[in-house]
């Protein structure tokens, strides 16, 4: 009796740990034509972990798609047709619901999703969903009001004023809401960002360092939105020589939306960004985190420190 059921609740714990988190990447229109490449690498990341598994939904028409297009066949998301512009695709209906979390390699001028999957999103989302949001997926959909609500803060993308106030640190370490009038959205050159940590104990940042330095990124700057039940996790300062503000920058950010949650990191510009141990770090945490609400994941050795970037030249595992 006791024999059977050791072996039922083995049986049973053996279940548990192969049940895997669903993840979807979505991408197909993005400004930064890195994008084809660094959905791969999303993907790899994630399943590194032996936490996850991944599919990936793609817009039938794509742009920008040029310069990493080896890497397309590789998220098997079926044949696609690159254009000169971002092009509407009205057959673009991902089963969100299949997912436990959906996560954004959309970016700047992508054209609109059909309106039935933005209220699916929407729908998702409050029910309990999860989604993360990387670099330019801030940019994406600037009308779309629900979207701003789940992104909590974004730049470019038509946004103005009216989306809501800029969030940001001063040097002195002060939480602002600015509802100042002004432009959304803005960057210096890339460089080594310097990120301080602003809340230690959130499963996605515990254990992680005070500060750290970045690899070579956009310091995004200016972002405002709506930022409703939004915890700035850590900033980053702008030290290119050329910020566009002495402020310390939102770079991860996590959002409550409905009974869904969001993970927004502003890191991810190109293929060496993406190759950031913090970059990779952050992003499986928190896709793991929006997922299930915890984080299970060990900090590695390797991540940066105050003094030092650190990065994992990304190869591709057959
Ligand atoms: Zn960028």
């Amino acid at each position: 009796m006791r024999v059977m059921t050791i072996v039922l609740a083995l049986a049973l714990l053996t279940g548990v740990a192969d049940a895997k988190i669903k993840a979807l990447i979505v991408d197909g229109q993005n400004n930064h034509a890195v994008w084809p490449k660094s959905t791969i690498m999303m993907k790899q990341y994630l399943e590194d972990t032996g936490l996850f598994e991944v599919e990936v939904d793609r817009t039938q028409f794509t742009w920008r798609a040029k310069r990493e297009e080896s890497w397309l066949p590789l998220a098997k998301a079926g044949e696609t047709e690159d254009l000169d512009k971002p092009k509407h695709d009205p057959d673009f209906k991902p089963s969100f619901d299949k997912y436990d979390v959906v996560i954004s390699n959309f970016g700047n001028a992508a054209a609109d999703w059909p309106v039935v999957t933005q209220r699916a999103l929407e729908k998702y989302m409050q029910a309990g969903g999860g989604f993360v949001s990387v670099h330019a997926a801030d940019n994406s959909f600037g009308k779309w009001e629900e979207y701003n609500r789940m992104i909590g803060l974004g730049g470019w993308g038509g946004r103005k004023a009216d989306v809501g106030p800029y969030v940001y640190y001063t040097n002195e370490g002060k939480l602002v809401r600015d509802d100042s009038p002004g432009g959304c959205g803005s960057h210096g050159p890339q460089h080594n960002i310097p990120v301080t940590l602003r809340v230690k104990d959130h499963p996605i940042t515990k254990g992680l360092p005070d500060q750290w330095m970045t690899a070579k990124d956009e310091c995004y700057a200016k972002l405002r939105g709506p930022a409703e039940n939004l915890t700035i996790l850590a900033t980053g300062k702008d030290e290119s020589g050329k910020a566009p503000t002495d402020r310390h920058e939102p770079i991860l950010m996590v959002v409550d939306y409905g009974k869904g949650r969001i993970f927004h990191t502003t890191l991810g510009h190109d293929s060496y960004s993406c190759e950031g141990v913090d970059f990779i770090i952050t992003f499986t945490r928190g896709a793991e985190w929006a997922a299930t609400g915890k984080v299970t994941q060990e900090v590695p050795k390797d991540f940066p420190t105050a003094d030092n970037s650190s990065s994992r030249e990304f190869a591709l595992k057959k």
